[in-house]
């Protein structure tokens, strides 16, 4: 049981998706500095992983490198053997793999809307599927899933990973309500726009529109998001399960 209201980490494992780049990187980053060991996630990015693996070796922490698709059951099953083979039974889940494939939906392919389905929301189901046994039985443990404001607002062009964000905060809340029980805490982080990779892309206009829409005036950095996982994934949040905390800068207020 989580006694003391600590931010610390020190003796645990934990597995973060999809955490070569953006968000994800900077998660598996933040929880080593808080005295993790972090099994790190990636599917295409292994040099980046390698890379990030090398960064945290450095600074004292024991990583492991888990190459996975999220999506794929037989891959995510392998992937928790490996790293509980490597660092020990995982007891903080990071789900944070995701895509985009943007489009209206009146445009959009059944393939893009099941791509992005199946990384964010399919992938978190596994991944959690896959760690829970072992986390009720410790009677200790905490999953954290990045939603996004989108999954609670929804945006034009934006269907299915509006549909997988809206999914990922249904999944967060049942399986708090099985899990709580068992003393694991779920929980998600629902980031505004955050500057990675995935909004690289977005056309000029549109990022100073959502800045203006945004109280704090500027976009997300990935450690202003990883600092919120950080602390829902430690022993100061001990009594917080099934929460949504918006890391969005009030642009949903
Ligand atoms: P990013 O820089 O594009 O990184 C996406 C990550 O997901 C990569 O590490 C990628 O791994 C991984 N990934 C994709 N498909 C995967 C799969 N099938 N299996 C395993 N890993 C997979 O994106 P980001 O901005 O950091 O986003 C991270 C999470 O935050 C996503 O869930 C995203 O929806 C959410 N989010 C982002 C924002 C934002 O504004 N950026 C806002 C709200 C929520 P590889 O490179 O190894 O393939």
């Amino acid at each position: 049981m989580e006694t003391e209201n600590t931010y610390s980490l020190q003796g645990q494992v934990a597995l973060v998706t999809g955490a070569a780049r953006g968000i994800g990187r900077a998660t598996a980053a933040a929880l080593a500095r808080a005295g993790a060991q972090v099994a790190i996630n990636f599917q295409s990015s292994g040099e980046a992983a390698e890379e990030l693996a090398a960064e945290l070796t450095a600074a004292g922490s024991k990583t492991v490198l888990a190459q996975a698709d999220v999506s794929d059951s037989a891959q995510v099953q392998s992937m928790i053997e490996t790293v509980e083979a490597g660092l020990g039974p995982v007891g903080i889940l990071v789900n944070n793999a995701g895509i985009t494939r943007d489009g209206l939906v009146m445009r959009m392919s059944e393939e893009d809307f099941d791509a992005v389905i199946a990384t964010s929301l399919r992938g978190a189901f596994l991944c959690s599927r896959a760690v829970a046994r072992g986390m009720m039985k410790a009677r200790t443990g905490s999953i954290v899933n990045v939603s996004s404001v989108i999954g609670l607002r929804g945006n034009a062009g934006q269907a299915n990973y509006a549909a997988a964000k809206a999914g990922l905060i249904g999944l967060t809340k049942s399986l708090a309500r099985e899990l709580g029980p068992r003393g694991v805490r779920v929980n998600a982080v629902a980031p505004g726009y955050v500057v990675t990779d995935m909004t690289a892309g977005l056309p000029e206009n549109m990022k100073e529109q959502v800045m203006r829409n945004t109280p704090l005036g500027r976009l997300a950095s990935p450690e202003e998001i990883a600092s919120a996982i950080a602390f829902l994934a430690s022993p100061a949040a001990a009594y917080i399960t099934g929460a949504v905390l918006p890391v969005d800068g009030g642009l949903g207020i």
